[in-house]
């Protein structure tokens, strides 16, 4: 069964959705099966790879409102071993939808499980709020991922974040744990990038991946060319770190 991750901050811009690409890419690429699971609204990481998010027959919305069997909603992307299940604005509607359903906290729980078993790794790209699609990712996940920014007010938030991440865990979920923090955008250049470092390893103890990703021009351009880094430009530093990342993850959760 795979191994379900959130990758979760409420702020927007910090790298969630370009640690989710790049990691599955990564990841796809050391033989791993990886499915994306697009939770945004904004669809962000679904056209980041590749898909046409505009023009979608099915989508993460049918699965969790209208029960369609995520195996037919699943497609391929241009990273390889990478899957989607795809998500466009329409799932801003969701957001709304799910309240009155029953199992609304675990709607996307409940859609995973019959596509789980054919894949190692599920990433879970969140949007960047505490609302019931975030709830849902935290409620389906074994664990969470968190990228943080360096930059200022880099920890402003995160307190809110881990009361998130412990109130699901009382709830609804009881094994959610933390599973790494990311440092992203850094900037090895700047004082402040560096004591950025300093603070997140000081809140996250133990928990915060040597792997650093630099802040690196050709990571933001990727996405518009459909492709991850890896594809875009394996020898770019963005590449160098996010398979270096990957090598990381895989050495500490197996
Ligand atoms: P989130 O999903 O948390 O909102 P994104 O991954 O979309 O954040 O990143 C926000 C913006 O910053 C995007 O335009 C993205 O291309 C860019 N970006 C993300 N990580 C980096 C990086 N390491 N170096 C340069 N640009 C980055
Ligand atoms: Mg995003």
């Amino acid at each position: 069964m795979g191994k379900i991750i959130s990758i979760f901050n409420q702020k927007g811009g910090v790298g969630k959705t370009t640690t989710v690409i790049n990691l599955a890419a990564a990841l796809g690429k050391l033989d791993k099966k990886v499915l994306i699971v697009d939770i945004d609204p904004q669809g962000n990481a679904t056209s980041g790879l590749g898909i046409d998010k505009n023009n979608l027959e099915l989508s993460l919305y049918d699965g969790l409102i209208n029960k369609v069997q995520l195996k037919g909603i699943v497609q391929n992307t241009s990273a390889e071993n990478v899957d989607i299940i795809p998500s466009n604005v329409e799932l801003a509607g969701a957001e709304i939808e799910l309240i009155s359903m029953e199992d609304r906290e675990l709607a996307l729980k409940n859609a995973l499980s019959g596509i789980q078993e054919y894949y190692d790794l599920i990433l879970v790209d969140c949007p960047p709020s505490l609302g019931l699609l975030s709830i849902n990712g935290l409620s389906a996940s074994n664990s969470v991922i968190v990228p943080i920014q360096c930059e200022y007010y880099a920890l402003e938030g995160v307190s809110q974040l881990v009361d998130t991440i412990m109130l699901v865990k009382r709830s609804l979920n009881p094994d959610l744990e933390i599973e790494g923090v990311i440092l992203s955008m850094f900037d090895g250049r700047t004082n402040l990038s560096i004591q950025v470092v300093e603070e997140v390893k000081k809140y996250f103890k133990g928990k915060v991946y040597t792997s650093i990703i630099p802040r690196n021009v050709r990571l933001a351009e990727a996405p518009s060319y459909g492709l991850s880094v890896l594809d875009y430009d394996p020898k770019s530093k963005g590449a160098e770190a996010y398979v270096e990342l990957a090598e990381e993850f895989l050495y500490l959760s197996e």
